[in-house]
């Protein structure tokens, strides 16, 4: 809008066109969502966390229940646990195929269908959890989703973000390059390949194998995701070093549907699941910075906290460039949706830098 359409638009008749505006395109989605209205419809819907998992689990609950209020009953979705009609991981491929209609899950879960799809579930030293949101909805970031997901027959929603994770727990110091020579990790996704690139073996464990793994000296040290659940999994106990994070500044879950399936839902019940999947997706945020913050209040005194060396992170920086590099030469798809990511990055940099962290910093 010009500035000086702004200036009319404010004016008292400038608003009373706009309201008449409004009404206008509010009787004409009024009228094409009745079409559909009462049309019952049940969707089956999996997920990658056990039953009532924290937040995950409790939080694709909650949007389960406000899509069933919001439609008047309408809009039935069964969420299963993860292992009930299909294994955690492999909910991607039954929503694709057509076995479940939907799931909810972590975007980075799926780079070996796509690697651009690493890129949607966040990418080491670059954006936040709100940046990444701001990412999709303004920067391009969600049209690229949407079309790189269509591949695979599918059409995904932001589903919760994680906020920062940690950088994990180390049965010993990181007091040098050396110390990642040979040092067995669990580290999934874009960070797990940069650390394969400086020496480390990155160790792919799913979450139920991970504390005894430690524990028995199998790995050397396990990335998981926060204090709140880190602690709930008895990290603590085992190793000693809670390392600050770099690989994952702020994670993207999903609420992501068959495409067939979803291109069949009316207007109304399509507009509700986006509704619910933003407000979980909110929420999700909201609590896990909560309890984060809670646990570690708890957790401060009993732990180590550790940040790794600047010459290792300069190397892991360069490692990282390198990564990235390498698979956009081989991927299109990653090259293009690298390319939408890095530009927003940039861009928000300038203006976070002297807003968001200016604040940060000043505030004591
Ligand atoms: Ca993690």
């Amino acid at each position: 809008m010009k500035r000086r359409d702004f200036m009319q638009a404010s004016l008292v008749g400038g608003a009373s066109l706009m309201l008449s505006g409004c009404r206008r395109d509010e009787k004409e989605s009024i009228k094409s969502t009745n079409i559909n209205r009462g049309k019952k419809t049940k969707l089956t819907l999996a997920t990658s966390w056990p039953a009532n998992f924290p937040i995950m689990g409790t939080g694709i609950e909650s949007f389960a229940k406000r899509c069933l209020e919001l439609s008047g009953g309408t809009l039935d979705i069964k969420v299963y646990s993860k292992d009930v009609l299909v294994p955690a991981l492999q909910v991607f491929d039954a929503a694709s195929s057509g076995q479940i209609d939907a799931f909810h899950s972590g975007v980075y879960y799926w780079k070996g269908k796509n690697s651009a799809f690493s890129i949607f579930g966040g990418v080491p030293l670059r954006l936040t959890s709100d940046e990444m949101m701001t990412w999709m909805d303004f920067g391009g970031g969600y049209e690229l989703w949407k079309e790189t997901y269509a591949k695979f027959n599918l059409y995904p929603h932001i589903g919760g973000t994680t906020g920062p994770q940690m950088g994990g727990w180390f049965k010993k110091e990181i007091k040098s390059l050396d110390d990642l020579k040979g040092l067995k990790i669990r580290m999934p996704g874009i960070g797990g390949e940069v650390l394969q690139r400086l020496g480390a073996t990155p160790v792919l464990l799913a979450a139920a194998e991970i504390y005894t793994a430690l524990e028995r000296g199998l790995i050397d040290a396990s990335e998981w995701v926060g204090p709140f659940l880190d602690n709930m999994m008895g990290f603590p106990k085992i190793a000693p070093y809670y390392y600050k994070g770099w690989h994952e500044p702020g994670s993207i879950l999903e609420v992501t549907f068959n495409k067939q399936k979803w291109d069949k839902l009316s207007i109304e019940h399509q507009g509700i699941i986006e509704a619910a999947a933003r407000e979980m997706s909110v929420k999700i945020n909201e609590e896990f910075r909560y309890k984060n913050a809670l646990a570690y209040s708890e957790l401060e005194d009993k732990v180590e906290i550790k940040e790794l060396p600047s010459k290792v992170m300069d190397a892991i920086k360069i490692a990282l460039n390198g990564v990235l590099h390498d698979e956009a030469e081989k991927n299109i798809d990653f090259k293009r949706v690298l390319k939408s990511h890095e530009d927003f990055y940039r861009l928000n940099k300038k203006w976070d830098d002297i807003s968001t962290k200016h604040f940060l910093n000043i505030r004591s």
